[in-house]
């Protein structure tokens, strides 16, 4: 994300801080002058919170109704609790505490400790792992690292939702345990065991603030202390605080109601960790003298964008969906947001990379283009392409695909296969063969890191599958090779290049260009939110709203019908643009007026551009000869080869499959075929006829 700094607010004139409310809108004045109190500013994205939350810090501390030292900023992470102190800093502003809430609970845990238990040492647990792996054994549990992981999110969750062991089975709703709820339950109880069982207390992330309220709540003493230093709260993301963080909140407070809350629950996406917008929801039922707020006019996003977002968000149902707001673009109109169906995985991450290149022509910096993805194992084929075309990147919020534990341990077992396999000559078999005792299961796990192995796993299969597509003649060694290489391939962290990064790790951030991409039903939204149902399905929606209002001016949305390239079209374009994406665009340099409308098998109209070209919808069955498909891919391949250019720009396998299905029988038949035009009717004609006839 580029860093653009916010204009400073306040010009030291003589000692004296000045506000220029020039920089508000209206809308943002009356939250930020607004008197001392309650204040709920519910926002849309890319309104100005920050912004807004800063200038309402400064107009109190201005109007002398608090001083710097006695306000408790919190935010969403540390990074951006760093740029607070940076803009307040700028501002000619100290001793502004802006901390999350981890953060802010530690600092005061540690102060007022000896207070509320005297001797007894405690030490900070900042790697729960090896205990609940203690714990995980302990009751008699397969202890694999994403087991574990998976049961320490459970015991995340529940205790950020204020849920002790004994209550877990029957508030779990509906999650969907890694191991039965009564065993998490166990797992849960063990480690809240064993951490006082050393010698002094071990106290995890939620202990901090579990014990901060607890000191609060119980000793008069240690309450008076803190609420004489503290006056003022902001919260920022306030539609994603968890019930602990709410309740650390309300002993801050006590009785005061000396706050200020942003948020908007249309991006609330972090339902999982037992976040909820019911706060922000209700907070002017809490507190009934309440100043709310409402900001529409989105500063970061074209009119297009906003456009998009608005209609995306627009199809939301449930309680969420009734609060949200019409963004109201700013900007001044830029270009259109860009649909567009590839045939396969492979094809879509190249054409990626080659906008990105036009972008960079155009004097985008690298920077301020990002490509977003549901899953990390999504990354693998947009790394790929990337390198590919020598486009620098960074992956946010995750490691790079290659440096990934699980894919770091496949290669190393691909080498010892290497040695040992020597007759197989399927590679894409032994690959897969060889990636099964790594977690390869032809089923899709539960929990989410054994998921996240397995779709990593998946990833590494499918990239393999490409390179040998591509090289025909590749042998073992010499994918080892091409693997290598690529884990090899290190950026220097210092190097600014395009982002990669997870819709989740996008939260709060902006780019002049953003790609959506992989936008398949089953991704998103994803296999595990349609099968929990409604509100699942929703959050996901959130997500992909979340997505779309992280572009200023440049959005692309794709999706591929397929994985590998040739392979089935058995998948969906994402439900979420159902409605929005009406007319893609034609695939670039084919006629489009020979396209048909509906499918030739069913009558039913056709919505992809694929579908068009094939003439027939995804739901029909294939009407093509398999050999003849095979024999006109095989000779499309080595023509590609040949020229030394992907293999789509010869024929995409949509064209080629609607050349086996109508079986043309002369040139003027082959004009007929979607797809074909006169110059590749011209260059190609006589050998795609030549294999007909064959
Ligand atoms: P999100 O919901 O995505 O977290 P946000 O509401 O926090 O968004 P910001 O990131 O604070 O929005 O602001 C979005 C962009 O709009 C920033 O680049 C900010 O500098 C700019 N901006 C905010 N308010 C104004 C204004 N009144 N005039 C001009 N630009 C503004
Ligand atoms: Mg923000």
């Amino acid at each position: 994300m580029g860093r653009r700094e916010e204009p400073v607010v306040f010009s030291r004139s003589e000692g004296v801080f000045v506000i220029n409310l020039q920089d508000l809108d209206e809308d943002q004045r009356i939250a930020a002058t607004a008197p001392r109190g309650p204040v709920c500013i519910l926002a849309g994205a890319g309104t100005g919170k920050t912004r807004t939350i800063t200038y309402r810090i400064a107009h109190l501390i201005d109007q002398g109704f608090v001083s710097p030292n006695r306000v408790l900023a919190v935010t969403f992470t540390s990074r951006a609790a760093g740029e607070m102190r940076h803009r307040l800093s700028l501002m000619g502003i100290g001793g502004v505490q802006a901390r999350t809430f981890h953060a802010a609970a530690r600092k005061q845990l540690m102060y007022f400790w000896p207070q509320v238990a005297g001797d007894l040492r405690w030490k900070l647990l900042d790697n729960k792992f090896p205990l609940v792996g203690r714990a995980v054994r302990g009751a008699r549990l397969e202890s694999s690292t994403e087991k574990v992981r998976d049961i320490l999110g459970e015991i995340e969750w529940a205790k950020a939702s204020l849920i002790a062991p004994e209550q877990y089975p029957e508030k779990l709703g509906t999650r969907t345990p890694p191991v039965p709820a009564e065993k998490v339950a166990d797992v849960y109880a063990r480690y809240e065991q064993m951490k006082t069982t050393g010698e002094g207390l071990l106290l995890d992330f939620d202990d901090l603030l579990l014990h901060t309220a607890g000191a609060l709540e119980n000793s008069p003493a240690v309450a008076e202390e803190f609420r004489e230093q503290y006056r003022s709260f902001v919260v920022d993301e306030y539609q994603d605080v968890t019930p602990l963080q709410q309740r650390v909140l309300e002993a801050w407070l006590g009785e005061r109601d000396d706050l200020t809350v942003v948020g908007d629950a249309n991006q609330t996406i972090y339902s999982f960790t037992g976040a909820t917008p019911h706060y922000l929801l209700n907070f002017s039922r809490t507190y009934e003298n309440a100043t709310v707020v409402k900001l529409q006019r989105d500063y970061r996003s074209t009119p297009q964008v906003t456009d998009l977002a608005n209609t995306v968000i627009a199809q939301a149902r449930g309680r969420v969906a009734g609060t949200r707001l019409e963004l109201q673009g700013m900007r001044a109109p830029g270009p259109e947001p860009e649909f567009t169906s590839y045939d396969d995985e492979p094809t879509e991450a190249r054409e990626v990379a080659g906008k990105i290149l036009t972008l960079l022509d155009q004097g985008v910096a690298a920077s301020e283009i990002a490509v977003l993805y549901r899953i990390n194992a999504q990354s693998a084929v947009f790394e790929q392409a990337l390198s590919d075309a020598g486009i620098v990147y960074q992956v946010r919020g995750g490691e790079g695909f290659f440096t990934r534990a699980e894919i770091r341990q496949a290669l190393s077992q691909l080498v010892r296969a290497a040695q040992r396999d020597v007759d197989e000559t399927d590679l894409v078999r032994l690959v897969r063969r060889t990636l099964v005792p790594l977690g390869l299961s032809t089923q899709e796990p539960e929990g989410a890191q054994e998921r996240e192995r397995w779709q990593s796993l998946n990833a590494l299969v499918d990239l393999v599958e490409e390179l040998v597509t591509a090289t025909p003649d590749l042998d073992f060694q010499g994918l080892l090779r091409k693997l290598h290489e690529r884990q090899e391939a290190k950026h220097p962290p210092t190097v600014e290049g395009v982002t990669l990064a997870s819709l989740h790790a996008a939260k709060g951030l902006e780019w002049d260009a953003v790609f959506l991409v992989g936008l398949v039903d089953s991704t998103l939204p994803i296999s595990h939110a349609i099968k929990a149902g409604d509100e699942a399905i929703e959050e996901e929606r959130r997500l992909f709203y979340v997505g779309v209002t992280r572009a200023r001016e440049h959005l692309f949305c794709s999706w591929a019908l397929s994985r590998q390239e040739g392979g089935r079209k058995t998948r969906k374009r994402t439900r979420f643009l159902d409605g929005i994406v009406i007319d893609p665009a034609p695939e670039s340099g084919t006629p489009r007026g020979n396209r048909p409308r509906n499918c030739r098998v069913c009558g039913n109209p056709l919505d992809t551009p694929a579908e068009r070209v094939v003439g027939r919808c995804n739901a029909c069955p294939p009407q093509a000869d398999e050999g003849v498909f095979e024999r006109l891919r095989t000779w499309r391949n080595t023509t590609a080869q040949k020229e030394n250019v992907p293999a789509y720009i010869v024929f995409s396998n949509a064209t080629l499959m609607a050349v086996a299905e109508l079986m043309p029988t002369s040139d003027n038949e082959l004009l007929n075929v979607p797809g074909i035009g006169p110059m590749k009717a011209e260059k190609y004609g006589d050998e795609i006829l030549e294999i007909l006839r064959g």
